[in-house]
């Protein structure tokens, strides 16, 4: 058995997966976001809990959001209460066999490129989130790109292209990551909110968004185009830097069947000739995919570079 969880900053899941990746078990709990020492016995009694219900031992995987610094502390915003710890260490501490820990979005590119992922056996691959944030990661000769600092794959923290923020006369938003302009205040999900009421929308949620596209409205057509000409340009510089087969989406913007198919052609614009356009397409497990990557490197599935 494999056993994944995927630590988030409102809510922990723990998955179990047998030997052919079918999910046997999963459940949630509230993540004590602000008390680290409860967060940590939090994971440890899950992995108890998940013994006991399915009478084994499994191997183990978490993946969690933001990235560690030179000392191993985990710098995420939304959980505060880990910052003291050096990660890993602190969790060797709490957990009673040896794991594996990861950057949730580089654990949704080895789900998607895993066994019954959209991009299943693809050597080059690039996941990126389009949800709340635009995390990334990178497969690389079948193996996850890790990068000296564990950060590879935030394409998210690009900077806003000096050209399109001049074409669409764009404000210079602070960054949670302490930039400013970074590309994923316009990409992501609220970034598209943003961009909407730029251009003098009124939408609460790029769901809002979406319907006031689809309705024709001029202010939601406007931020569409400025929102593709964002994402085609940064999915090209990952193009040019990874040469990837295939792009996977994933996140709350990839339920967008209109907005996936666009992307192909918003990354031809920023490609020069004979560099090909990668298949793009959307994150088949969803929700789902985070955990069941960090359970394939708990599982040693997955190699990384
Ligand atoms: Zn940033």
């Amino acid at each position: 058995m494999h056993y994944g969880i995927d630590v988030g900053g409102t809510k922990i899941e723990i998955a179990i997966y047998d030997p052919n990746w079918q999910c046997l078990d999963r459940w949630r709990e509230p993540t004590p976001a602000d008390d680290g020492e409860a967060l940590m016995a939090l994971l440890a009694g899950l992995v108890r809990e998940a013994d006991r219900r399915h009478g084994g031992r499994g191997s183990l995987g978490l993946g969690f959001p933001g990235v560690l610094d030179e000392q191993g502390h985990l710098v995420a915003a939304n959980l505060p209460g880990l910052r003291p710890f050096v990660l890993e260490t602190a969790l060797a501490a709490h957990l009673d066999r040896d794991f594996i820990i990861e950057n949730d979005s580089r654990c949704f590119v080895v789900s998607e490129t895993g066994p019954g992922g959209a991009a299943e056996g693809v050597m080059h691959a690039f996941g990126a989130i389009l949800g709340t944030g635009a995390g990334g990661g990178a497969m690389v000769d079948g193996r996850l790109l890790k990068g000296a600092g564990r950060f590879a794959g935030e394409w998210g923290h690009l900077p806003l292209p000096a050209a399109a923020a001049r074409h669409y006369d764009l404000p210079l938003l602070p960054c949670g990551c302490g930039l400013e302009a970074c590309l994923e205040g316009y990409i992501a999900g609220p970034g598209l909110v943003r961009l909407h009421r730029h251009f003098g929308g009124r939408s609460a949620s790029a769901e809002q968004w979406h319907q006031a596209w689809l309705a024709g409205e001029g202010a939601a057509r406007r931020a569409r185009e400025c929102h593709l000409a964002l994402l085609g340009g940064a999915l090209a510089n990952v193009v040019k830097l990874l040469s990837p087969q295939a792009i996977i989406v994933g996140g709350g913007l990839s339920a967008m069947d209109d907005l996936v198919a666009a992307l192909p052609s918003a990354i031809a614009e920023h490609l020069f000739p004979g560099v090909e356009v990668p298949d793009v397409m959307r994150s088949r497990l969803g929700d789902a995919s985070g955990v069941r990557g960090a359970a394939m490197l708990g599982a040693g599935m997955m190699t990384t570079a």
